[in-house]
């Protein structure tokens, strides 16, 4: 059966002050969805209250994944159940390198599915990490670099990018993952996430760019105004938005006082 991440009536606050108005989102493996809205509609909200994020209060709602109350679970356990979220600005991990890091979760995740691994080898992780990050024409180099740690914007996307490649999540949302990269970036990146997609990989791609929807062409589109979804469609609504803007989304569905 294939995994299903399910949202329902997600009501998510941030200090007191309420974000996110009944979300509803459903998106199983092997889908591509896209989710646009204008700049502040809670589009990261939803990403951070997916990974428990401390600060983002769950007022109300439900999340789901693969049968399991995905609200009762740690952020870990939650990546480890093979949820993955590419953050817009994610931490630098001084002291981690990008290696150490990617050898860890991965054996953390061999372990979870069974108690007697003994994790990933070093040769069979080393071969691993060389085919990915080829893959990616990222500079052998990287692996040993601290995480995140003075990466450019194209860096920290790659480096997102290659953890998605070798921990194989089943559900991936990724927020802003086209941010700030050029042309080549973009094309590499884009590419990355496209050689990824397939029956075992549910998308969720948060974005405003053109380029990057053209590259990805989502089957679903989702659009958040106000910390709601308030239009949902197939590629031709991001076409719609593309040529529009967000305008006509505020005019059809601001409560007016
Ligand atoms: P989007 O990703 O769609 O641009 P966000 O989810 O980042 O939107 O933001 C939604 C709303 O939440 C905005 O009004 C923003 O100002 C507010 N917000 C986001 N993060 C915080 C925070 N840490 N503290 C207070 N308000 C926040
Ligand atoms: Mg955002």
């Amino acid at each position: 059966m294939s995994a299903v991440l399910e949202i329902k009536n997600l009501h998510v606050s941030i200090e007191g002050k309420p974000i996110l108005k009944g979300v509803n989102l459903t998106v199983k493996q092997g889908e591509v969805h896209a989710l646009m809205g204008r700049n502040g509609s809670g589009k990261s909200t939803l990403a951070y209250a997916l990974l428990g994020h401390p600060a983002y209060t769950v007022d109300d709602g439900e999340i789901w994944f693969e049968g399991q109350n995905v609200l009762e679970m740690e952020p870990d356990q939650r990546s480890r159940a093979g949820l993955f979220l590419a953050f817009q600005k994610p931490i630098a991990v001084p002291g981690v390198t990008v290696a150490n890091f990617l050898r860890t979760a991965i054996n953390a995740r061999r372990k979870e599915a069974n108690p007697e691994d003994k994790g990933i080898s070093i040769p069979e992780f080393r071969k691993l990490l060389t085919t990915k990050m080829q893959q990616l024409k990222m500079d052998p180099s990287f692996a040993g670099r601290y995480l995140n740690d003075g990466f450019s914007g194209g860096e920290i996307k790659r480096t997102e990018i290659l953890q998605m490649a070798t921990l194989e999540p089943k559900m991936a949302i990724l927020d802003e993952t086209d941010s700030g990269l050029d042309v080549d970036a973009l094309r590499v990146v884009g590419d990355g996430i496209k050689s990824l997609i397939g029956p075992n990989l549910g998308v969720v791609v948060i974005t405003h760019y053109d380029q990057f929807l053209n590259f990805m062409r989502p089957d679903i589109v989702h659009v958040m105004f106000d910390g709601r979804i308030v239009e949902e469609g197939g590629y031709e609504l991001a076409e719609k938005i593309q040529k529009n803007g967000y305008d006509w989304i505020a005019q059809k569905h601001a409560v007016t006082a």
